[in-house]
């Protein structure tokens, strides 16, 4: 395979392909899981190259990053859409809200008012996913799973956010599957209807136990720059 171009549009195409078949084995309909390409730590002429083979869903998990990235090509593609699947200081929530169309990651009290504020002064739409810590990883963002309930009540009944979903990123060295499926669980429980969960290396167990997105980086960009930020 040669140029970036083709080799990206038929990485695109492999994904998306294997998540097509893994979600007809568990007998959901091809449109129930869509492919977040992260973008995250590669070069911009790779992010082109998704655009141009027609992708228009991608995931950032920095905010100045993603900026870097996105501030130049958003206004050319009216209908790209921008995930935020890492961590938000909440000094940077002024531009996180500016920019994307549904923030991943809120994890705390303090983040939700802080997006309440800003959602009423930009009047914009966007929507929230909650970031649980199902492996209940000290290092590791989100809230753990017996937290959940209190931060739903704050986020969804007290502040009227648009929470539609919940998000994961299993601990590393331990099976996804029954991480998968436990936020599967909490998101039935507390009527949530989205489920961003899966990246490169599991992203057909994510899409078989009912991932609504899921997240693949070096699958469709290849390798990730070391040395930029946010490669980890
Ligand atoms: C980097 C990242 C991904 C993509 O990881 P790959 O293994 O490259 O697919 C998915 N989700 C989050 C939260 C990430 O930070």
């Amino acid at each position: 395979m040669n140029s970036p171009q083709e080799q990206i549009s038929s990485n695109l195409d492999r994904v998306q392909r294997r998540l097509s078949r893994a979600l007809r084995d568990a007998g959901r309909p091809e449109d129930a899981c869509q492919l977040i390409a992260v973008s995250k730590s590669q070069p911009t002429e790779r992010i082109r190259a998704a655009l141009q083979a027609g992708h228009r869903l991608f995931g950032e998990n920095r905010v100045q990053e993603a900026e870097l990235h996105w501030a130049d090509l958003r206004g050319k593609y009216a209908n790209l859409r921008l995930h935020l699947i890492g961590g938000l200081q909440t000094n940077k929530v002024r531009h996180a809200v500016a920019l994307f169309n549904v923030i991943e990651t809120l994890d705390r009290a303090r983040l939700a008012r802080a997006l309440r504020r800003e959602l009423d002064k930009q009047e914009r739409s966007l929507e929230i996913f909650i970031q649980v810590n199902t492996g209940e990883e000290p290092q590791k963002g989100g809230v753990v799973p017996g937290e959940l309930e209190a931060l739903l009540d704050l986020a969804r009944e007290e502040l009227a956010l648009p929470v539609t979903g919940l998000m994961c990123i299993p601990p590393f060295e331990e099976p996804a599957a029954p991480h998968f499926a436990l936020l599967a669980k909490l998101a039935r429980r507390h009527g949530l209807t989205e489920l961003s969960m899966g990246m490169t290396s599991d992203f057909e167990d994510a899409a078989r136990l009912g991932a609504t997105y899921v997240r693949v980086g070096t699958g469709v960009f290849g390798p990730r720059d070391q040395n930029r930020p946010g490669a980890a």
